[in-house]
């Protein structure tokens, strides 16, 4: 799931002083679960920014263009008439918005990581895309989301008890986790294995041919 935080309102309304009317797009998948852009949500700052909305619907997932086309169709008089589209979604949303609509975007959300959700408001970090996967090597653990150096051979010499340094010894080694579950796998031989620094001779588009 892609996790999201509020920009403050000062800042949205900041952002959108320029403009007559805006019409805001929420999301209802990821952003409902992190309850930033669902409908209560669009609501909240459509009430907020009154006679500047222009209008709001909440789309299904708006990273998808083809649901986005769909949802949007129906408000298309109400999208006409806005200067500006304040997307309560993730980045990816936010830009499938612009595309479409052709209008300026503004965000009204942060998008801060692929993340695991344990319960609501509680997300954790757990991959960065980083378009070759390794999981298979380090035990299930993402050594780029949860290592705080990101390193591909751990664990280094700040860990402590199996806890990390970078935070004050607050949270576990990714590589003392990765030791731990291979060791449970009987695969510990993958574990003393050097992995090469990732390949970012290529960006994922090249990767996927795509735009
Ligand atoms: S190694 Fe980590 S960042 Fe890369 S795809 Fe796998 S989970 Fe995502
Ligand atoms: S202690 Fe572990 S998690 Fe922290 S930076 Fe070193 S290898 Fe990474």
């Amino acid at each position: 799931m892609i996790i999201t935080r509020k920009k403050p309102f000062e800042t949205i309304e900041e952002s959108i002083k320029s403009f007559k009317k805006v019409f805001i797009v929420g999301c209802g998948t990821c952003s409902t679960v992190c309850q930033t852009g669902g409908e209560a949500q669009v609501k909240e700052v459509a009430e907020i920014i009154g006679e500047k909305c222009a209008g709001y619907t909440v789309v299904e997932s708006p990273c998808d263009a083809r649901i986005l086309r769909r949802d949007l169709m129906p408000k298309k008089a109400e999208v006409d008439s806005a200067d500006a589209v304040l997307a309560l979604c993730c980045g990816a949303g936010a830009q499938s918005a612009a595309d479409f609509t052709g209008k300026i975007v503004v965000p009204g959300l942060d998008t801060l990581f692929i993340g695991k959700i344990e319960r609501i408001g509680t997300f954790y970090e757990r991959c960065r895309a980083c378009t070759d996967c390794v999981l298979l090597d380090t035990g299930g653990i993402c050594p780029y989301a949860r290592c705080a150096k990101g390193l591909l051979n751990g664990p280094c010499g700040g860990q402590v008890d199996g806890k990390c340094e970078v935070g004050g010894y607050t949270r576990d080694c990714a590589w003392v986790l990765a030791y731990r579950a291979l060791d449970r796998h009987g695969r510990l031989d993958v574990f003393m294995k050097y992995r090469p620094p990732r390949d970012r001779s290529k960006t994922p588009q090249e990767i996927t041919g795509r735009k």
